[in-house]
């Protein structure tokens, strides 16, 4: 017999489906204008250390982790949220990113690991 607990959280995940497959097309839309919007700002800042202004080689890099709220790669957030944690970031190309956290220490596999997770 299913708790209540059980039988509240299963209508939850039959809401978020629902909600989900009504919305898909729409979130899609959105997280799309979002991934622009954030590729232009991108590109207009370009690389802090080499110009570097081709969006596609861009990432955003936390100038102090501690400070980060999120990873920039969540692009279901508000513009609000999301131009907030831009101003705790500068942009920095691939290269140049991977080299700062080489000098940090960190190695390649780590690095990879954190830009997959976060910018
Ligand atoms: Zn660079």
């Amino acid at each position: 017999m299913a708790t209540k607990q059980e039988i509240r959280k299963e209508g939850d995940r039959v809401r978020a489906n629902t909600w989900y497959a009504a919305n898909k097309e729409r979130r899609a839309k959105r997280v799309a204008a979002t991934r622009k919007w954030l590729s232009g700002m991108k590109a207009e800042a370009g690389c802090s250390t080499c110009g570097e202004n081709d969006p596609v080689c861009l990432d955003w890099h936390h100038t102090n982790p501690q400070e980060k709220s999120f990873n920039m790669i969540e692009t279901c957030r508000s513009r609000v949220a999301l131009e907030a944690e831009t101003k705790k970031c500068v942009v920095l190309c691939a290269n140049c990113h991977r080299k700062l956290h080489s000098a940090e220490g960190q190695r390649p596999h780590q690095i990879a690991r954190e830009l997959v997770t976060a910018e």
